[in-house]
């Protein structure tokens, strides 16, 4: 058997190792240290546009320290984009908060922004305006930002970006991550680029980072000995990870690139192929880092007849994220649209995007899609 062609695999740069042994060699084993200083800096200094930033063990703790600064609480309700991962709503029921959730357009397979003024407005007419939204750039794609931007001001609520699929993407030459009030993003080992685990949540001001760095840090007090007055988490980003992390920012443009590239290599595969719609860019406003190609197929049965496929020939591929909406964990929750996401997961399929795969995977990811 030829070896397992991955969905997406860790990359390294090549000096990760480099800010990992600095780390050992001066003792920062630790989670804070000058490397979480400057990964962080990094990252602010990529976006660019007046964000700060603070460094996590996950985008999953980042955005559940986002809800507690846009002060969600029990109770409260927080409208979320139905097609995503998990992780995306977990954080709301962490606050005791519920999750409120909401079709895609089929655009850019994110927040439908007229499924999304329905929800909020009969949310208000039920008694509670949601307290956040939080807008997902599905497989790094932006949602539509002007449109879902306009109803989340018409009823001044704040928008979460969770960018964790979407770091090197923008919209109108802005980058996912700082568009929204706040914003998240993930550094897991599957994703654009990674620190083995890890995530940051993006604010707008000092204040907030502080307050996410206190909070991450068990909130302690300042006192000689540990005294609280806050819950607090064990959130923060170790320096070793941070180490890796400042090797991956120096390749990120790189590895867009090369995520894209391998884009590319999938339209042109699938050109002429009337059963098979290569998920890209709505228009010129709009720029994918392309975290993963999917495809749109023409049934339910042709994707699955391809996966298969794919799967005897040891090459990975995966259906698009199963809707929240559609969980047995979230049966109860209550969904504002039609079938656009419920579609989206019966026909799609993520496809290799590595930066790290070669021409002969590209080989033999080509014989392996044969769809006739
Ligand atoms: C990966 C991911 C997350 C969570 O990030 P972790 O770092 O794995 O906790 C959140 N939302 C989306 C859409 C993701 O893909």
């Amino acid at each position: 058997m030829s070896e397992k062609i991955w969905l997406s695999s860790p990359h390294m740069g090549g000096n990760e190792q480099q800010y990992v042994q600095q780390a050992f060699d001066t003792n920062w084993v630790a989670p804070l240290g000058p490397h979480v200083n400057g990964f962080e800096a990094d990252i602010q200094q990529y976006l660019g546009g007046g964000v700060e930033v603070a460094a996590v063990s996950a985008g999953t703790a980042a955005l559940h320290l986002a809800l507690i600064l846009s002060g969600v609480e029990v109770g409260d309700e927080v409208i979320c984009q139905s097609l995503t991962f998990s992780a995306s709503a977990n954080p709301i029921t962490y606050q005791g908060a519920i999750p409120i959730f909401v079709d895609s357009e089929a655009d850019t397979w994110n927040l439908c922004p007229q499924a999304l003024e329905t929800a909020i407005k009969d949310r208000i007419a039920k008694g509670k305006k949601p307290k956040a939204i939080i807008g997902v750039h599905l497989y790094g794609m932006p949602y539509k930002v002007e449109e879902i931007h306009q109803v989340a001001e018409r009823y001044d609520i704040p928008v979460i970006e969770d960018a964790a699929e979407a770091l090197g993407s923008s919209y109108k030459g802005r980058y996912c991550g700082t568009l929204g009030s706040m914003a998240i993003l993930s550094f897991n080992g599957n994703k654009i680029i990674t620190t083995s685990g890890g995530g940051a949540l993006v604010c707008k001001t000092e204040t907030q980072k502080q307050k996410a760095v206190f909070l991450a840090t068990q909130a302690r007090d300042q006192a000689p000995h540990y005294q609280h007055s806050h819950i607090g988490y064990n959130y923060r980003m170790s320096n070793i990870c941070a180490g890796i992390g400042r090797g991956q920012m120096e390749v990120l443009n790189d590895r867009v690139a090369q995520r894209r590239a391998m884009h590319d290599f999938y339209v042109e595969l699938f050109k002429d192929n009337e059963r098979i719609c290569v998920f890209s860019e709505p228009n010129k406003d709009y720029f994918c880092n392309h975290w993963l190609t999917a495809v749109l197929t023409d049934s339910y049965e042709t994707r699955e007849k391809i996966r298969l496929e794919l799967e005897t020939k040891n090459i990975e591929s995966r259906p698009i994220w199963k809707p929240m909406h559609l969980q047995p964990v979230f049966k109860d929750a209550p969904y504002y649209g039609g079938k656009v996401a419920e579609d989206i997961f019966n026909r799609g399929l993520c496809l290799p995007s590595g930066s790290n795969l070669t021409d002969s995977d590209r080989e033999r990811i080509r014989e392996g899609l044969v769809v006739d």
